[in-house]
């Protein structure tokens, strides 16, 4: 059977799409998608990911999430999800892979503190950096820049955009101006993502010890599910009970997804995505599953993301980012030459240094740190 043969009528399809920036022949054992998740799989945006922070420093222990670990469970979830919908899975696939690749060291913060220095220049935005990554920075061909993604691979890592940078960025961003959907692999991928980081920063906040069962109860929605866990094993404790939970979080939150997206797509009965296009949200959890969802996250943010400890970490992090910028931008000979902006264009320099930063993983641009600030360092 051709790859893409199960997919419904309303998935993205290799053909009829507005296809690559560079047209390219059609491949003769792979899909127009598989061959976007291949060259992002080889990409070394893709690599680095093993050494940026998800939530917790890589170097805090070797059992957390990074965000390569984190983009494979958003592939996972999302693969699952897209199969039961009979769309498009190596879209998914592809999306999952890619959605972090702009993604600065230490996390979200990294992300604040260059955008903050960026404001005279553009600012700095993770989402628009993925978009980037691929399609400028990545150096692996020889008649162009970037690795030629699928519009529908591209549209999918653009998750949101601000109506200025919108009309800077083209047809890739019109959605934002013209308030249209993207395509569900899209519009999926983004809800397998928050499944898959709800599930995991529980994990990794419980195994850190920054936040407890005890805590955890006080939300409904993992209150019913540990009560379920401890009825059918009495007394099951320690990880097997935090696994058992978090197995039955991920279930009931994509089997919640299929069945409300199945019965939204059943009623509106698009016919191609051109017509998802034109459709309100297709892809979505029941209102009482977004409630539930939303006190999760709600609970991680004042318990974990906000934790003291964390943000110890946080504000560590933003001073090696700031400091990083600052001294490149004032002295742009410190930068490998390949950074250096000869044009004499301030802002041109700045998009530079910004680039130079976001590609570092958290343990290169702590030493990258020390070789401009400590003498005993070179
Ligand atoms: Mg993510």
């Amino acid at each position: 059977m051709l790859p893409e043969e199960y997919l419904a009528p309303y998935a993205a399809h290799s053909a009829g799409g507005a296809g690559r920036r560079y047209p390219e022949t059609a491949h003769s054992s792979r899909s127009q998608f598989q061959r976007d998740r291949d060259r992002i799989i080889h990409s070394s945006a893709f690599r680095r990911l093993e050494y940026k922070t998800q939530v917790f420093l890589n170097h805090e222990g070797d059992l957390f999430r990074t965000r390569l670990t984190h983009s494979l469970e958003v592939a996972q979830v999302g693969r699952s999800l897209a199969r039961n919908l009979r769309l498009n899975e190596d879209l998914v696939e592809a999306i999952s892979l890619a959605h972090d690749l702009g993604h600065t060291p230490f996390g979200h913060v990294g992300q604040d503190v260059l955008n903050e220095c960026m404001k005279e220049h553009g600012g700095f935005e993770h989402n628009l950096q993925s978009l980037r990554v691929v399609d400028e920075l990545e150096e692996h061909y020889g008649a162009y820049d970037g690795l030629n993604l699928m519009f529908e691979t591209r549209e999918g890592i653009l998750k949101h955009c601000s109506l200025t940078n919108a009309r800077l960025l083209g047809p890739v961003a019109v959605r934002f101006i013209d308030r249209t959907q993207p395509s569900l692999e899209a519009q999926l991928t983004n809800l397998a993502d928050e499944i898959a980081y709800n599930s995991h920063d529980i994990d990794d906040g419980l195994r850190s010890g920054l936040i407890t069962i005890e805590q955890l109860e006080q939300v409904d929605f993992f209150a019913r599910l540990w009560r379920d866990v401890q009825h059918t094993f009495p007394g099951l404790s320690g990880r097997r009970a935090i696994y058992e939970t978090l197995r039955r979080l991920i279930t009931a939150l994509a089997d919640d997804l299929i069945v409300t997206s199945g019965a939204l797509l059943a009623d509106a009965a698009p016919k191609s995505i051109d017509d998802v296009r034109a459709a309100p949200p297709l892809i979505r959890f029941s209102d009482p599953m977004r409630k539930d969802a939303t006190e999760l996250k709600r609970f991680l943010r004042e318990n974990l993301y906000r934790h003291y400890k964390v943000n110890r970490m946080r504000v560590k992090a933003s001073r090696i980012v700031r400091e990083l910028y600052e001294s490149f931008m004032a002295e742009p000979v410190l930068l490998p030459p390949d950074y250096q902006d000869k044009s004499g264009d301030v802002g041109k320099q700045a998009r530079k240094i910004a680039d130079y930063i976001a590609g570092m993983t958290d343990r290169y641009a702590i030493r990258e740190h020390r070789r401009l600030f400590s003498l005993d360092e070179l």
